[in-house]
């Protein structure tokens, strides 16, 4: 049995989470008073212990919210876009001064490992740098006329308020994703954060809520935090005000709040669950290969969108491989995220792990050998799930395998050519993330080509998780189809215009069109 050590390395331990939050929002010089009231009790996964209770935003104050939001929206469309980039580049300031705060903080309200949760707070500074970069880019076009002396353009406007519904797992980047760079394009932004993490949200948006206080050209409530849950989610898709809703989380979810924004025409962006391939082929590098699948199928305890699910291994090389991955995984140190030397955190709280024994208890029937799995006690930590992450061997890929569960579970399928490896690879209804460990050529490329993966994500030599912000994130098939950031990704937080000027003397019509009339 392991004690959890909750001490903040540069601190003494307090053993009481609780107070360790009090102390990191003194840190950012932040206060919680406001935000305190007797609706939603938020709990650390490390031991189960209750953080704080906080009040929630019901329907009227939401309706206040996104007036205010839409106030701020007109003031702030008129600001040129690099002295939007200005705010941005004061906030990123703000995030990199108290990287590590923020990151125990990540730590303590969501239970992912310290470097895990220092990389998420990483990728916030990392997307106001492109942001910043961004207000300087947002650039139109210019097209061909078929007319004569006639300019055709092309060119983007600010759109209006973002909503932002955001999962627990990423409680920080999802959100700085999409709100930057909502923000350089013109827009005001108000998130609505998982209710399972809203310490972190309330953190970050408080941080961005300073800068903009400091910034003589934001408007007050460009950036405001609804604290509710997923009613306070339907109340940002139904309303007329918010133009662009940015969704995170479920398929179930997504199919929810898809819905009700088309309903109105808002504009949707949804970015839901996966269910993640990887085809090691048998002239994989093997050490490259397990490395990458472990860290993809374990990393945040299998709570990452992008986490790796299905392992697709060529039968020549199935069983040693397998046998590796399991005393891999067994090897493990799960326990604490606050410890440095732990590889697994817990999972986020107990609904999650009765999904994942609910999981495994499927497989089983559907013929799987299950290796791990079983929950792990840590002393002194009764309402904590820790888990031994799960390798399945499955003789076919079934029902379960399928479905996305939100755990670590891998389950292992096995191929004999590589058109069968794609086939298994795209026969599930999810397309997030996929990759493939080869060093033949021929099979990189057709994984890559459209004869390949039907996935948004598709890498070679790495595995499934961890992207860099640069590349536009998002997947297809039921995962949304969405892209919230990267590349030009922008161009959904802004409204297209396309214009023709006329510096002729005439009126020749498009399409050769005749309309003669007598008018001098
Ligand atoms: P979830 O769907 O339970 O909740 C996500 C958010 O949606 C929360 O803020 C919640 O309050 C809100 N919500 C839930 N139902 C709603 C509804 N009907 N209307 C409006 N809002 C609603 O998801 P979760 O458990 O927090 O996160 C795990 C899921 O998120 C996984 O499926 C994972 O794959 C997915 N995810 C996807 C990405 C991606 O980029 N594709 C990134 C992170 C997480």
């Amino acid at each position: 049995m392991n004690a959890i050590d909750t001490s903040l390395s540069s601190r003494p331990a307090t053993g009481n989470l609780a107070g360790a939050v009090a102390d990191l929002f003194g840190e950012l010089g932040l206060s919680l008073a406001d935000d305190l009231g007797s609706d939603l009790k938020v709990f650390s996964p490390i031991d189960g212990s209750a953080l704080a209770t906080l009040k929630m935003h019901r329907a009227a104050d939401m309706d206040t919210m996104v007036a205010n939001a839409g106030a701020a929206f007109l003031a702030w469309k008129q600001v040129p876009a690099p002295h939007r980039g200005e705010l941005i580049r004061r906030y990123g300031q703000l995030v990199r001064e108290h990287k590590e705060v923020l990151s125990r903080l990540l730590t303590i309200e969501n239970g992912k490992i310290l470097t895990e949760a220092r990389g998420e707070v990483q990728e916030v500074i990392d997307i106001c740098e492109y942001a910043v970069g961004l207000s300087r880019q947002l650039f139109g076009l210019t097209i061909a006329s078929e007319r004569a002396e006639h300019r055709l353009t092309e060119y983007w406007h600010p759109l209006g308020t973002l909503g932002l519904i955001s999962a627990f797992n990423f409680p920080a980047a999802v959100w700085a994703w999409g709100t930057t760079v909502a923000l350089v394009c013109g827009d005001s932004a108000i998130w609505k954060p998982s209710e399972k993490t809203p310490l972190t949200a309330l953190a970050f948006g408080k941080l961005l809520q300073k800068a903009a206080a400091d910034y003589e050209f934001a408007p007050d409530h460009l950036v405001r935090v609804a604290i509710g849950d997923a009613e306070c989610g339907g109340i940002i898709a139904d309303h007329p005000g918010i133009k662009i809703v940015s969704a995170t989380g479920s398929v179930r979810m997504g199919q929810d709040v898809g819905v009700r924004v088309q309903r109105r025409f808002g504009r949707a962006v949804l970015e839901l669950g996966g269910n993640n391939a990887a085809i090691v082929a048998p002239s994989a590098d093997i050490g490259l290969a397990l490395r990458g699948t472990i860290f993809a199928a374990t990393g945040t305890c299998g709570q990452r969108c992008t986490s790796l699910r299905r392992l697709i291994v060529h039968d020549s090389i199935r069983t040693g491989f397998v046998k590796r991955l399991i005393a891999t995984a067994a090897s493990l140190r799960i326990g604490s995220p606050l410890v440095d030397e732990t590889h697994v955190g817990p999972l986020i709280d107990k609904a999650a792990f009765d999904a994942m024994q609910r999981a495994l208890e499927q497989a089983r029937r559907e013929g799987g050998i299950v290796h791990g799995g079983e929950r792990i006690d840590l002393e002194g930590s009764p309402d904590a799930y820790y888990v031994r992450p799960a390798i399945v061997e499955m003789p076919a890929q079934s029902e379960i395998v399928r479905e996305e569960t939100f755990a670590p579970i891998l389950y292992v399928l096995s191929y004999t050519d590589i058109d069968e490896a794609i086939a298994l690879q795209n026969g599930v209804p999810q397309g997030l993330s996929s990759c493939i460990f080869t060093n033949d050529v021929r099979e990189s490329e057709r994984f890559q080509s459209a004869l390949g993966s039907d996935c948004g994500i598709v890498n070679v030599n790495i595995g499934t998780s961890g992207a860099e912000i640069g590349g536009a994130f998002g997947g297809e098939k039921v995962t949304g189809g969405g892209r919230v950031s990267g590349s030009d990704s922008w161009k959904n937080y802004m409204r297209r215009v396309t214009a023709t000027v006329n510096y002729s003397t005439s009126l020749p019509l498009a399409q050769g069109v005749k309309f003669d009339l007598d008018i001098d």
